[in-house]
């Protein structure tokens, strides 16, 4: 595409990339071009990193905390008075359904609600020390922060992490997703117009291995932050340790969903497969294995069989319960596991069914139960992104555990069981970052603190726990005698 996409954003001001390429924008539901972004690199990382330094030393640092509340709450309701406008271009950029699209939207507004809320309450310490001497901790701005997104809830994303970035008083520099800016680009105009000072907030554009390295590589950041592959985790953590940044990471997860005997299944079945088939699967906290208590693996597993069997896969405007992947290439890969793992000889237990609206150049996957699945094969090992289930067997509380913990992986666990003790035994067992017992909440909770283990990466964002990744403690100690 020949136009030139405004959509790099420094020091308040829209421009393309210097060097005038751009990078086409196409929708995951038919696999058409629909507009173009601007290929940002090098140049606009320099010149944005500069301009958050600037903006650092400027008004913005030294703002009193509840006028920067002021400014992310009018972002929040800016973000519902476009929820709509929103909503469509989200939809349209990553194929999700409208409905869940909206959700997303109302998550992003809620993510600046709740740190507008936090700006004026990031509290210090007085610390016991010598006679004669007054000890304070405060916690100060990291200053320049890095923020790295992926494409599965862009909007969301843009929150999770400018949120607590400027509530605890950083300037930005945002690099969203290739596959998917466009909710961005949006939010990063109703920030300024909510009245963010030029140069705290600054978008690049661009490729990972373009916009994202130079920014990761950056040595005049403060703090990055991270979400995406491990393979992508490594090179980014491997380049801020070049330049001591440290950084918070979150990789994604082979979550399990433990489902003991006394379980209650309908809710259990429900909401397993309610949540592998959300996003097309593409959420880092997918509960992608379902262990199954040997006594009730046929029932259980025949009654996620006719859940799955339910699941309609359409067009983000037939707003069904599962959309396109992102891309082709991410298409090929999940239909590469279902692929193999048919050719290993494991048996598929259910697959959704596609709408009318699915068209054959669009990125569809169908939602695939595969079961029982050894716990060796790459099907419970592997994290697929993608609407894949796979299901385990376990005979007892132990095995349950050992197999939960049996992946590389560390960032979710669901427990279904009616059995109050075993649901603190298990869940203080489970090495992961967050255990859902008798529900499961994937993608949502801007109030919980969320992060992995492991390969899952490490550092924790949303809920008051992110406010501590984006600042560090200044030790002060005064004697007076
Ligand atoms: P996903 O599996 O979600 O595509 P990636 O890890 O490839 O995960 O991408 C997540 C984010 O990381 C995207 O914004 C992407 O542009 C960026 N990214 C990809 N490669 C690199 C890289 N080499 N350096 C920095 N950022 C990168």
């Amino acid at each position: 595409m020949a136009a030139q996409a405004q959509t790099i954003f420094i020091n308040g001001a829209w421009s393309a990339a210097a060097s005038g390429a751009s990078i086409d924008v196409r929708n995951p539901s038919d696999g058409e071009v629909f507009t173009a972004i601007a290929r940002g690199a090098k140049d606009e990382v320099e010149r944005a990193v500069q301009a958050a330094r600037r903006a650092l030393a400027g008004a913005w640092g030294s703002m009193a905390g509840f006028e920067r509340g002021r400014i992310l709450a009018r972002l929040s309701q800016l973000i519902l008075d476009n929820e709509e406008d929103l909503a469509q271009l989200e939809a349209r950029d990553t194929g999700k359904p409208i409905s869940q699209a909206r959700t997303d939207i109302k998550a992003t507004a809620r993510y600046f609600e709740f740190y507008a809320g936090a700006c004026d309450k990031i509290l210090g310490d007085v610390l016991p020390f010598l006679d004669g001497f007054q000890v304070t901790v405060q916690r100060e701005a990291r200053g320049v922060v890095g923020l790295i997104i992926p494409w599965n809830y862009p909007a969301s994303m843009f929150g999770r992490t400018l949120g607590p970035a400027l509530a605890t008083g950083n300037t930005a520099i945002l690099k969203p997703a290739e596959d998917a800016s466009m909710s961005c680009i949006r939010l990063t105009q109703l920030a300024a117009q909510a009245g963010l000072p030029a140069g705290v907030l600054n978008l690049v554009t661009g490729l990972g291995e373009e916009a994202g390295a130079a920014l990761s590589n950056h040595p005049d950041v403060d703090f990055l932050s991270f979400t995406g592959s491990p393979e992508v985790g490594t090179l980014i953590q491997t380049a801020a340790a070049k330049n001591h940044v440290p950084c918070v990471l979150e990789l994604g997860g082979k979550s399990p969903q433990i489902v003991f005997d006394d379980a209650d299944a309908e809710l259990a079945a429900r909401t397993i497969v309610g949540v592998i088939t959300q996003n097309a699967g593409q959420t880092c906290s997918a509960g992608s294995r379902v262990l199954i208590q040997r006594s009730i693996y046929d029932r259980f597993s025949a009654l996620l069989a006719e859940k799955m069997a339910a699941i309609r896969v359409g067009a983000p405007a037939a707003d069904l319960q599962c959309g396109p992947v992102i891309n082709a290439t991410q298409a090929d890969k999940v239909k590469g596991f279902i692929d193999r793992a048919r050719k290993d000889g494991i048996k598929v237990l259910a697959q959704g069914g596609m709408d009318a609206s699915v068209v054959k150049t669009g990125y569809f996957v169908p939602p695939t139960l595969f079961g029982p699945v050894p716990t060796t094969h790459e099907l419970a090992q592997d994290e697929v992104f993608g609407p894949v289930l796979a299901a385990i067997p376990f005979e007892d509380e132990a095995e349950a555990i050992a197999i939960a913990n049996g992946t590389e992986y560390g960032l979710v666990a669901g427990l279904w069981t009616e059995n109050g003790a075993r649901q603190m035994r298990v869940a203080k067992k489970l090495r992961v970052g967050q255990v859902f017992i008798n529900n499961y909440g994937a993608g949502g909770g801007i109030e919980l603190p969320f992060g992995g283990v492991k390969r899952s990466g490490h550092g924790r964002e949303k809920g008051l726990e992110a406010l501590k990744e984006y600042t560090v403690a200044k030790t002060i100690v005064l004697r007076h005698g």
